[in-house]
């Protein structure tokens, strides 16, 4: 439930409302809001009879239900979009945030010499996995906490911010002080314990799509994380198992405008992992910008042929600075429609 306190409600009857959720059983989850106190209570008990009761209190505006099976995140629980903020980009709002750099991070040079490149063709985010989840043992796995600290050169040397992979709840205190966005992989997305920590990470999340998940369970992971205390998630369309093999999976655009629909949070889409060849990037990448995405992520390796993953995928530095080139009209377009459209 959603309770709107009318603008210039006094402490007592907030207080008041308060006491009478938890009277019904419900547990008060969050108050925001300086001017106009917006309540919203969770747990189970008799709704209808609650709202009843709350709308005839001093100082309510409106009580109303939360029909989508995930609270928080919904579009009934807050109409605007929000707004991740990463340093000076904010995902979410009048820029289209790109997010780029290797898969994984291999050596100092490889990712300075990205870093640099990807930066100067527009970047806001490097991305490089230093925990890798692999579907086999015997791939690379990562260099851990000795790539992490490569980032947080890199982070020095080009005033990127840092996207990177963490993999376990035990894990997420090292990798925070490290990133300014975590990345839960697709593999993780309905990994609870995970979910759970992150809610106190103090970090902003980028939870990426299961490659078998419905956008509704993708939309209750994020709950877990936002009922958990962090309200800076963005979600990302990675691509989904089909039947098809012509691409790696099965870029699922229009999650992008159906997430729009329904959630507040900010929507990204990774046009590499979605297709798993290079040549079909761009046109992925366009057909984001043109459904509305807030973000892309893109992998970029100075020599895909020795990248130790995602080879196949990831952009050359010099494609990299092309496809930015290429993207502008269609992000001209996409700031008009943002401009027309309420945020
Ligand atoms: C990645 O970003 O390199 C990655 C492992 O992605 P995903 O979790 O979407 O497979
Ligand atoms: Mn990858």
């Amino acid at each position: 439930m959603v309770i709107s306190m009318k603008l210039g409600a006094s402490k007592d009857e907030i207080e008041h409302v308060c006491r009478r959720i938890e009277e019904f059983g419900y547990r008060v989850h969050s108050i925001r809001g300086e001017e106009r106190v917006v309540i919203a209570a969770v747990g189970v008990g008799d709704v209808t009879h609650c709202l009843e009761s709350l709308e005839s209190a001093a100082g309510v505006e409106s009580a109303v239900r939360i029909s989508a099976p995930y609270k928080f995140v919904s579009r009934e629980y807050k109409a605007e979009k929000s707004l991740v903020r990463v340093d000076g980009a904010a995902l979410g709002g009048d820029e289209l945030v790109v997010m780029a750099g290797p898969c994984s991070v291999e050596s100092e040079s490889q990712l300075m010499t990205t870093a640099e490149a990807v930066a100067r063709s527009g970047a806001r985010l490097l991305r490089g996995g230093a925990f890798k989840p692999r579907t086999s043992p015997y791939e690379f796995q990562g260099l851990e906490e000795e790539g992490l600290k490569l980032l947080a050169k890199a982070r020095r040397q080009t005033g990127l911010a840092i996207i990177t992979e963490v993999m376990s709840d035990g894990d997420v205190g090292l990798v925070s002080q490290y990133a300014d966005v975590l990345q839960i992989g697709a593999r993780n997305m309905q990994n609870f314990a995970l979910l759970k920590a992150l809610g106190k990470a103090g970090k902003p999340v980028m939870l990426k799509r299961g490659m078998s998940s419905t956008i509704r369970e993708l939309l209750l992971s994020a709950e877990y994380i936002v009922s958990h205390g962090n309200p800076d998630v963005i979600l990302c369309e990675r691509g989904i198992r089909t039947f098809e093999t012509a691409t790696r999976n099965t870029m699922d655009i229009s999650a992008v405008p159906v997430l729009q629909e329904l959630t507040h949070l900010p929507v990204a889409v990774d046009p590499a992992h979605a297709s798993g060849r290079r040549s079909l990037v761009p046109a992925l990448a366009r057909a984001a910008v043109a459904a509305g995405a807030d973000g892309l992520m893109v992998e970029v390796h100075p020599c895909p042929e020795q990248a130790f993953s995602d080879g196949p995928q990831s952009l050359t530095l010099e494609q990299f600075a092309d496809l930015m080139r290429d993207l502008e009209p269609y992000v001209a377009l996409w700031r008009r429609g943002r401009a027309r459209v309420p945020a």
